[in-house]
């Protein structure tokens, strides 16, 4: 089933290029594999998947070791800054970076094990009371704060777009997180590229890569439907 699924959406992301004209080489495909046992993410892997996103800093490294070294994991959730020394050296992009102290501690952490991390800043764009990340206009501040430090690489913007029943009602959201990468590129900040926009889920994706998504985060889409209740009384 997962192979199937990862083909599907495939094809459905390069359909959604051609529509814009886009190279679906400029799309990556994050494989979010949250909540999920090893040996469906072993069958994505298998089926050419290489980038996994999770959830939780606990997740990345229960399954780290378990599967192949050249998967890159990326952090996809709210997170913790007492658990960001158990990732720092792992993870390939961290997708929800959204204050100065998680950013100072990343950076110290990073510091630490001599390694530079790439990070996206996740914005808030619709507002939404729920959820993490920054209004939009507290991002380019914030940009120009953490571009002064030497183990940190902002690479992008990150957004979670509503939960909506058709996909087109996010496309404004999915506009103006361009919109502001694009206006946080033209001030060309050192050690800053706006070269990733990472946007879009099962419901919403394809609209996402209409509108300039260069990562989409696919989960029910690939692994289907996650069953919360079983994982509580595993733990
Ligand atoms: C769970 C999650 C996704 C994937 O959601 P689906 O709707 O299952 O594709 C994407 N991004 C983030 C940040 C998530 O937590």
């Amino acid at each position: 089933m997962v192979t199937e699924n990862l083909n599907q959406v495939r094809e459905n992301i390069k359909a959604a290029c051609e529509a814009a004209g886009r190279d679906p080489k400029e799309v990556t495909l994050i494989a979010v594999s949250k909540t999920k046992p090893v040996h469906m993410l072993q069958e994505a892997y298998d089926a050419g998947a290489r980038v996994f996103g999770e959830n939780k800093v606990q997740e990345i490294t229960d399954k780290y070791p378990q599967l192949p070294k050249d998967i890159q994991w990326h952090m996809i959730g709210h997170l913790q800054r007492n658990k960001v020394k158990y990732i720092v050296d792992k993870v390939a992009l961290i997708h929800s970076v959204d204050s100065l102290r998680l950013a100072q501690t990343i950076e110290q952490e990073a510091a630490k094990h001599d390694v530079c991390v790439p990070i996206l800043l996740e914005v808030n764009v619709a507002q939404e009371e729920t959820k993490f990340g920054l209004k939009t206009e507290e991002v380019l501040p914030l940009v120009e704060s953490i571009a002064k430090f030497p183990h940190i690489k902002i690479q992008g913007l990150m957004t979670i777009a509503p939960y909506v029943q058709n996909p087109e009602e996010n496309r404004p959201i999915f506009r103006q997180l361009k919109k502001l990468s694009v206006d946080i590129a033209a001030k060309n900040i050192n050690n800053v590229t706006m070269s990733v926009l990472s946007m879009g889920m099962t419901g919403d994706y394809q609209v996402a890569v209409q509108e300039g998504a260069t990562m989409v985060r696919v989960g029910t889409g690939i692994f289907g439907e996650r069953d919360y209740s079983k994982q509580a009384q595993d733990k």
